[in-house]
Order: C-alpha cells, then structure tokens, then sequence
C-alpha cells in the first residue's frame, strides 16, 4: 500500500484501540518513524497530514532539518551522543531518548544559549536487557530529580523499548510497567516535572501500548515498509 493509505488505516487503528481501552483517540500522538527514508517520502507522508516525525540517527536528520521546510515535529528517539546535541539545538520537538544526567545537561546547555527549553522523555530499559538503552527504573527516578534543576529542559514523560516479541502480548507487561513507574513518579510532584507522555508502542504491538496509556506511538514499517 501507498504511504497515505498505510496512515489512514494506522490512524483508524489507533482510533479503536483507544476507543477499546475508554480512552480519547485526540490522547495519541502518531510519530512517523521516517529513518532510512527519502526526504520525498517524508513529504508524502507530511502531504497526507501527517507531522510528527522521528529519527534515530543525527547524522541522517541533519539534512533533513536542513532540507525539509515544511512545519514538521521532529522527534529524537535514538541514542543519542553529547556531541552530537548541538546539531540539534532549538530544531526538535521532543528529544525521546535521554538516559543519563551528562546528557540532560548538555542538552540543558545548548538550549540555554538559544534562551529556549527543551522538552524532554527519559528512557527507561524496563526489560533490563543489556542490548538496549535507557536507565534501570531507580536510575529514572534520580534522573528525573536531576533534570528539575536544569531550566532549560522541561521532563514531559517516559519512553520504552520492550523486547521484541511475535505476539503483541507479551510486550503488553513492559509497557503496564512503564506506565505504573511514570504514576510513581508523579506521584513525588517533582518541581517542574510532567508525567503527560508515554512514548511506547511500534509497528508489532502499538494497540496494546494504547490499551496501557500510550500518548506516543513511534511506527516506521507499518506506515512506509520494511526498512
Ligand atoms: C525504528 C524504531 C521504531 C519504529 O519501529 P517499526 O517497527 O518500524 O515501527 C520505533 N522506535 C524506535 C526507538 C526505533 O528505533
């Protein structure tokens, strides 16, 4: 299928499983992953009304903030290095994936010089597994309280990447979980600290991170094919 059909019916399945968990369809965000992909695709995508889009590697989404001048959303969902922050400074939406203290600050640092604040989701390794990113679910806690001390950079939620599983099913846990940790969280009514956003939910399970409060749904493959 087309990329405007591929998000027309995406778009109509997240209206049902929100509807299946009571939930209001307006609450989930659709991001576009849109790595490897051709500037002329993410246009399509963007002319079928979509605008929320991320990436995984800065290198790549350079050019492409350089060369995209349509009003996108630009979301970081990938590791990210310190070095790299720079690039990026002031041009993105929300930043997905931050999961250490020396990351916050120097994104806290290159926002400051542009007087703006970023917005930021802490990543959370819910499975522990060693091949993926995030904190442990105490380290998130810290991280949270570290960056209520950076003003330049606003916490507006969680992220995670549960294991790869065929059956949806068994990603559901992780993502009850992300969801019970970011509750914890708000529950410490952190100064400045919004527990708003779940980012959770791919292409293979996205309907059941809905049925668990997604309000990010990250889905490449379902949308634009096998990468
Ligand atoms: C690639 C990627 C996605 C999209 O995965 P699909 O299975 O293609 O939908 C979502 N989140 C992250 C962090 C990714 O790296």
């Amino acid at each position: 299928m087309a990329i405007p059909e591929n998000i027309e019916d995406i778009r109509k399945r997240i209206t049902l499983a929100a509807e299946k968990a009571g939930r209001d369809s307006a609450s989930v965000r659709l991001v576009a992953v849109s790595k490897t992909r051709s500037i002329s695709e993410i246009i399509d995508a963007f002319n079928a009304g979509q605008s929320d889009f991320g990436e995984n590697y800065i290198q790549e989404l350079i050019p492409k903030l350089d060369d995209i001048h349509e009003p996108v959303n630009w979301h970081v969902i990938g590791s990210l290095q310190s070095n790299k922050v720079k690039y990026i400074a002031g041009r993105v939406s929300l930043i997905h994936s931050v999961d250490r203290i020396s990351l916050a600050e120097e994104i806290n640092r290159q926002w400051q010089k542009l007087d703006k604040v970023c917005d930021v989701l802490v990543q959370v390794n819910i499975s522990g597994e060693s091949t993926k990113s995030g904190t442990n679910e105490d380290g998130a806690i810290q991280l949270v309280k570290g960056c209520s001390n950076l003003k330049n950079i606003r916490v507006r939620g969680l992220m995670t990447m549960p294991p790869f599983f065929d059956d949806p099913e068994k990603a559901r846990p992780y993502f009850a979980e992300l969801r019970r940790l970011s509750e914890t969280i708000a529950a410490l009514e952190i100064s400045g600290v919004e527990m708003a956003e779940l980012s959770m939910g791919m292409s293979g399970d996205f309907e059941a991170a809905i049925e668990e409060g997604a309000t990010l749904v990250r889905i490449g493959t379902a949308i634009f094919g096998e990468r």
